[in-house]
């Protein structure tokens, strides 16, 4: 008997291969090492013949040096926490390429002296919020709220409604979150009702400041009362308001989800969002408003631990100042353009013997914001063992099994993904 190690081929010949050394250029070796020996173990166990082994390696190389894998989100729930939020722009995207290398991003190429740093993403959200004073970046909306608590409540109260005491996903709770801080929380009212005495009373020499925060992923319902902005902000503390979705304007299909530049009208000292939800941007923190307090918040020595890089600064750049990002398209997507691609791919999926159909569908924001709005939709229905094929597929496609059904829901696909969602349902078959 041979023994079938024998018949392994060696590694220094496989990556020696001229197929795999071309695709070990842009993914290095190491990596390219490590799919070979997977493969070499499948031979091994009698998986795979010696034969098959390059075009084996050659299929299972990641596209790209990260474990992170582009999936198609069709979902229908527009922020999509898990599938990372807001996909960038085509612009953002660009952008990143290029801030990429060396970059002056901290530098003045006239003077040849260190510059502000993210100036150019600075100005873009100042730009767009002419009503805030000042504005700063940090690395996302809780960062933003902890650099508020260490910078304006050390050692102080902050004063916030039992009503708003929300844990954002995954277990992290605001309320900890600003503990955490050393700064104390001073609750007041109740959960369903908060009136602008509750807080007036709760305020003396030990407040840092007055919190508002937007219930973005629940709704109070029912009998109900909470102390408006503008109330809250004649309270003679700095009022500190989340927004939570990152809107920087009014947006005309999601009345009841608030803006920066609204909220700063109405009083706000300050105001916190995140970049990766409504404002279909890269992860962020936005600080927008009074101008000294904001110079406080910058000027804090753990303002340095939660800055951005520079990745991050020109996304949100070309975000500001770029075409809508598609997190806005999708928002915007009329119902019979999502009707007409809806049957168009049904259509090919029925010549290809797929038992699909076009069926009405509700999609969501998601936990960016606006619960309980549903956005009218259009989605391709499969039987629901699609779900678990088209996840395991490349590129994976993420559905929504509802019963025993798999919905594609096509308001969060980009149009020009169709084909490829049509092509990945086809190689279910
Ligand atoms: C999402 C959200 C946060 C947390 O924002 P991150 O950018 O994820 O840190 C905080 N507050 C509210 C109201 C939110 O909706």
């Amino acid at each position: 008997m041979t023994d079938p190690r024998r018949a392994v081929p060696r590694t220094d010949a496989l990556l020696a291969d001229p197929r795999i050394a071309k695709a070990a250029e842009p993914l290095g070796r190491d990596l390219v090492k490590s799919v070979v020996t997977a493969a070499q173990q499948r031979v091994r166990e009698g998986l795979l013949t010696p034969e098959a082994i390059v075009d084996d390696v050659l299929a299972h190389l990641p596209g790209h040096a990260t474990s992170l894998r582009p999936v198609v989100n069709a979902t229908g729930v527009v922020v999509h926490t898990n599938l990372g939020r807001a996909p960038l722009s085509r612009a953002a995207v660009d952008a990143v390429a290029a801030a990429a290398g060396a970059t002056d991003v901290e530098f003045d190429l006239t003077t040849g002296r260190r510059a502000r740093r993210g100036r150019g993403a600075l100005a873009a959200l100042a730009d767009e919020v002419p009503a805030a004073g000042g504005v700063h970046v940090v690395n996302n909306n809780a960062a933003a709220l902890l650099l508020c608590a260490l910078a304006l409540a050390p050692g102080r109260e902050i004063v916030v409604s039992r009503g708003e005491l929300v844990e954002i996903g995954d277990g992290f709770r605001i309320p900890d979150l600003l503990a955490s801080t050393g700064a104390r929380l001073r609750e007041v009212g109740t959960t369903n009702r908060t009136h602008l005495a509750d807080y007036a009373g709760a305020i003396g020499p030990g407040t840092g400041f007055v919190l508002k925060v937007h219930p973005s992923n629940y709704r109070v319902t029912g009998f109900t009362a909470e102390a408006s902005v503008a109330d809250l902000a004649g309270l003679g503390v700095p009022l500190v308001v989340d927004i939570g979705s990152g809107l920087l304007a009014p947006h005309p299909l999601l009345p009841d989800e608030p803006d920066a530049a609204t909220v700063l009208a109405q009083g706000a000292h300050l105001v916190t969002a995140s970049g990766d939800k409504l404002l279909g941007g890269p992860q962020a923190g936005l600080l927008l408003g009074d101008a000294a307090l904001v110079e406080r918040l910058r000027r804090h020595p753990a303002a340095r631990a939660l800055r951005v890089d520079k990745l991050t600064l020109a996304a949100l750049e070309a975000t500001l100042r770029g075409p809508l990002p598609p997190v806005r398209e999708a928002l915007r997507i009329p119902l019979p353009e999502l009707r007409g691609r809806a049957d168009e791919l049904c259509a090919t999926l029925r010549a290809a013997g797929v038992a699909a159909e076009v069926v009405e569908s509700a999609a969501a924001v998601g936990g960016g914001g606006a619960p309980g709005v549903e956005l009218p939709s259009v989605a391709v229905s499969l039987p629901a063992h699609y779900g678990e094929a088209l996840r395991a597929g490349q590129p994976p496609v993420v559905g929504r099994v509802v019963r025993d059904r798999c919905l594609l829901d096509l308001r969060t696909v980009p149009p020009g993904d169709d084909a490829t969602i049509a092509a990945a349902v086809r190689r279910c078959g």
